[in-house]
């Protein structure tokens, strides 16, 4: 009796995780190839010289050009000083930021991923060290294949010791953006540097390591979310790498295109994208969100082109719009007219504006603060004389590279006289000096004294930079008095 056949179920259970399949990437020259150096060599200069370069701020402040001074809560940037109060620049970068990504991508969609994303410059160093130790596509396959021996350990452990260095190298140096980059060079170097700097090196080195060396697309495709916003974002007029398929398929070699005339597209399946493509997969299956259109296997489907002697754009960056445009016979659109299109004319007009708004409040800022905080316990002081003494303290910010002379002063409560404990109450008067240490915030106790019969009543601190006519700020504070009780 024959045994019945088990039935096979057509739902495979999803699966939300695939384990990493090896890439060996062939190398490829090409445009992208090119533009893809010229960005790697632009970030990677830009990320390691920045924090070499001096900015003169006078003798209070420090040089670095960018710093994230975090020990005295400021963040410089060139001319811009940052104090904690002012953080909304900092959130109104950050908007901006994520606005300019969400403008490149209805620009020219995934070119953050396959441009300029740390995480592809990386994947990408670090393929060109697989290829300088291991050589190119068949030769890393090979090795791969073969068992472990001296030989293969000795090429590992050489390559992961690239690997590492280039981690440590690049990783490690964001610690420079937080302290002065000679000082702490040296200090690092002596063993002197602070024990949080040798661990961030530590743990930014191994993540470098982790995630650049060995995990590679799986971070593309199961740990950064912004792939996944992206896709929401793209819409039929996003520019993407698409490969052609009306012109494409069907598929077949040379040989049998040469037997056929007629039958087949312009693919000759020679499978060319596939071996260069940095994230391993085949486009010719259509847009999938491993794809970081590094238009890498544009440069490749060009060259088979080229040779076999058929028009370039087989593979080509293009709109969904304008594939089914050329696939209905009617010329591409040029991919300067696709970027002007609405969305990313708003994504602009917001993203300059808030770019404005940022600019006009740091040029219109003034560099002097104050604020006011009273003593409630008590809330008042009956002097003998019959009047009455309140207790404040205040803080003086002076966000200059400079000491500077201010002026406190009272507005509102008639009458009143205001000094600070280091005074004698004779020298009370309506207003009082202090200078005000560069770059510096000055907590000052003061006390403001009014006349037996006052009322509690609402009035203003104010402080004024000497000899600058716009430095002036003032705060609100209360005055009590047993009248009102
Ligand atoms: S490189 Fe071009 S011709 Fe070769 S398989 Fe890919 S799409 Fe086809
Ligand atoms: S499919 Fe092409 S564009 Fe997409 S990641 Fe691979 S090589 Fe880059």
């Amino acid at each position: 009796m024959n045994k019945p056949e088990p039935i096979k179920t057509q739902d495979q259970p999803l699966q939300l995780y695939a384990k990493r399949e090896p890439v060996f990437n062939r190398r490829i020259d090409g445009k992208f190839r090119r533009i893809k150096w010229a960005i790697m060599v632009a970030c990677l200069a830009i990320y390691w010289v920045t924090p070499w370069l001096r900015w003169n701020r006078g003798p209070y402040s420090p040089d670095q050009a960018v710093l994230i001074d975090l020990a005295h809560r400021r963040f410089y940037m060139f001319g811009i000083e940052i104090w904690p109060h002012e953080f909304y620049f900092v959130a109104g970068l950050l908007i901006m930021a994520g606005i300019g990504l969400f403008l490149v991508t209805s620009a020219v969609g995934r070119a953050w991923c396959g441009y300029a994303c740390p995480q592809t410059v990386w994947t990408d160093l670090f393929q060109h060290v697989d290829r300088l130790i291991d050589g190119d596509r068949n030769a890393r396959f090979r090795l791969y294949k073969a068992p472990w021996g001296p030989a293969k350990i000795a090429r590992r452990l050489l390559k992961w010791g690239i690997y590492l260095a280039i981690s440590f190298a690049t990783g490690g140096a964001w610690i420079f953006y937080f302290a002065d980059a000679p000082t702490l060079h040296h200090e690092f170097w002596t063993g002197t540097a602070a024990p949080v700097a040798y661990g961030t090196v530590l743990v930014l080195t191994l993540t470098t390591f982790v995630l650049g060396g060995f995990m590679r697309e799986q971070v593309c495709i199961y740990m950064c979310p912004w792939p996944r916003i992206q896709t929401a974002m793209l819409d039929e007029k996003s520019l993407t790498v698409t490969y052609k398929d009306w012109r494409g398929e069907k598929r077949g070699s040379l040989k049998k295109a040469q037997k056929n005339p007629g039958e087949y597209g312009d693919c000759i399946d020679c499978n060319q994208c596939v071996a260069v493509c940095p994230t391993g997969i085949d486009i010719r299956e259509g847009p999938q969100i491993g794809c970081i259109t590094c238009g890498l296997c544009i440069d490749a489907c060009d060259r088979v082109m080229a040779e076999t002697g058929r028009p370039r754009g087989l593979i080509d960056y293009a709109t969904l719009e304008d594939a089914d445009n050329e696939k209905a016979g009617h010329p591409a659109t040029r991919h300067l007219k696709l970027i002007w299109r609405p969305r990313t004319v708003l994504y602009f007009v917001v993203w300059a504006g808030i770019g404005l708004g940022l600019l006009f409040m740091l040029g219109t800022r003034i560099h002097t603060d104050l604020t006011v905080a009273k003593d409630r316990n008590p809330p008042y002081i009956l002097m003998s004389d019959g009047s009455v003494r309140n207790a404040y303290t205040l803080r003086l910010r002076n966000m200059e590279g400079r000491p500077r002379a201010m002026e406190i002063g009272l507005e509102g409560l008639p009458a009143a006289r205001i000094w600070s404990e280091d005074m004698d109450r004779s020298d009370a008067a309506r207003t009082l000096r202090r200078t005000v240490a560069a770059d510096e915030t000055q907590a000052l106790r003061v006390y403001v004294v009014a006349p037996e019969g006052t009322a509690n009543q609402d009035f203003d601190f104010t402080l004024q930079a000497i000899g600058q006519a716009r430095e002036h700020d003032e705060a609100k504070a209360q005055f009590d008095a047993r009248g009102d009780e």
